[in-house]
């Protein structure tokens, strides 16, 4: 018999390591701190560069998961405490109160319906409301409704409990209390992903400021079909089609001063973003300022000319030195320099979206070693570059430096064998 392997992070990354494991007929345990599995993938409308719809290749994994006999989905969860070694870690998990009995709660979303409270969505980047009440996203894996204790009127008001009315199985539970869960693992794979930094901490560009200044993720859920637009792009301060987009690349990325890595994703990502508003707006100007274009992947460079030659878009190579508004018209006016001829020159845009650069994000009870870069250190970058300098932990996808998809998903399947293995082996039924 193996012994099980635990997964920190539901994103991609730890999605493929859990399914590659189970599949092998390891035990797994997948710990998810939102309530749904997903990551950022789910937040994607489509996939650079084939245009794929990212939720039709995520939603069949996802489901795979919660429908695998060797995955425990812990949504909803957090691992509080490791202890112990290599082939005998004991984990305590907490598992946060949803207020909504997951064994009853059949998602008919009843109880969202009716719910009079409403707050900022976080998954459309506060770009629409949720209830207090909410499913993640639609596709959520579990579909299980949540209750968000701090907008909830019946925890900070002592009124409403109108969902608990309208429950048709009786699953609201306000009395739930937080649980933890004592787990054996012999390794342990961190697929914690990242998150975008905040562009206002470099203030030249405007973001939050000016109203149709957006952030690479705004962009998308912009874009997709199940955003907030429902797939329409308008801008902020008038809900109007922008006549012209401008896309400016590292933001926030390769400068010493805020963060000196590269995103790794995000030149591909604008291209996409370039490509799906002229697929959206066929008039729309869009112009791409970037300082190196990195189109390392299969198919990359292909999709860049295809940007180029079937979309008219424009590229710049230029570092914008700053973004002012136009007081009137809410346009924006992009100062530059030409970095071929050194000219200073300005021009004006309907909207601007900001590719900005990426942070890990890591469970912090693992004591990890981590580099100045802000990642992880490896045990060895060149032969092992899923192995943590923590015998039996490994780390996988964004959380072991930015990378796309599919690189995120060969690293999930490469410390998913090596997980395995200290596991105790494949095991043959
Ligand atoms: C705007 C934009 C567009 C992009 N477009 C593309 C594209 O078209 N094609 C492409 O290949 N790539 C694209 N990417 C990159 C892609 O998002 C990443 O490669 C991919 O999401 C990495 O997956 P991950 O699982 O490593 O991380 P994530 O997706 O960040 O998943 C990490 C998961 O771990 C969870 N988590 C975090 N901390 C904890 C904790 N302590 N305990 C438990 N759970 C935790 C998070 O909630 C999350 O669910 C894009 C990125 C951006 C920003
Ligand atoms: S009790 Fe809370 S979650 Fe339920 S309907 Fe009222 S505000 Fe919404
Ligand atoms: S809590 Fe009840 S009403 Fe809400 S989605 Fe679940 S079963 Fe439906």
């Amino acid at each position: 018999m193996s012994k099980p392997v635990l997964v920190i992070g539901g994103g991609i990354a730890g999605i493929q390591a859990s399914l590659d494991l189970a599949d092998q007929g390891v035990k797994v345990y997948l710990v998810e701190k939102l309530p749904s599995i997903g990551g950022k993938m789910a937040r994607l409308d489509k996939t650079f560069p084939t245009l794929d719809c990212a939720s039709c290749i995520l939603t069949p994994k996802m489901v795979s998961v919660a429908r695998h006999p060797n995955i425990e989905l812990l949504t909803y969860s957090e691992v509080v405490e490791v202890k112990g070694s290599a082939g005998d870690f004991h984990v305590k998990v907490l598992k946060k109160p949803r207020y909504v009995d997951e064994d009853k709660c059949i998602g008919c979303g009843e109880c969202i319906t009716k719910c009079p409270s409403k707050v900022p969505d976080e998954f459309n980047m506060g770009m629409s409301q949720r209830k207090a009440i909410y499913f993640l996203f639609p596709q959520a894996v579990p579909l299980k409704a949540t209750i968000d204790r701090e907008h909830c009127l019946y925890f900070t008001k002592n009124i409403c409990r109108v969902c608990e009315r309208f429950c048709p199985t009786k699953a609201i539970n306000f009395e739930q209390k937080p649980e933890t869960i004592e787990l054996k693992v012999a390794s342990i794979i961190i697929a914690t992903g990242y998150e975008l930094l905040d562009p206002r901490i470099a203030p030249t560009y405007g973001y939050g400021k000016y109203p149709n200044v957006y952030t690479s993720l705004e962009f998308e859920r912009l874009v997709s079909s199940t955003g907030p637009t429902g797939g329409e792009i308008m801008r902020r301060s008038d809900n109007k089609h922008p006549r012209s987009i401008a896309f400016i690349q590292c933001v926030c990325s390769r400068d010493v001063k805020i963060n000196p890595n590269c995103s790794a994703f995000c030149c591909m990502a604008s291209v996409k973003h370039a490509i799906l508003a002229k697929e959206h707006l066929p008039e729309v100007d869009c112009t791409i300022f970037y300082m190196d274009l990195r189109a390392f992947g299969k198919g990359y460079q292909e999709f860049y000319n295809r940007a180029m030659r079937e979309f008219g878009i424009k590229f710049i190579r230029a570092k914008p030195a700053k973004i002012e508004e136009d007081p009137e018209t809410k346009d924006l006016i992009i100062t530059y320099e030409d970095t071929f001829t050194g000219a200073k020159k300005t021009m004006r845009t309907e909207m601007v979206v900001l590719a900005v650069g990426v942070k890990p994000v890591y469970p912090e009870v693992i004591p990890l070693t981590i580099g100045e870069d802000g990642y992880v250190h490896l045990k060895n970058p060149h032969i092992e570059p899923v192995a943590t300098t923590m015998d039996g932990v490994y780390v996988v996808g964004v959380a072991a430096g930015a990378k796309d998809i599919p690189d995120s998903v060969i690293q999930a399947g490469s410390a998913a064998i090596k997980a395995s293995i200290l596991a105790g082996g494949v095991v043959h039924e």
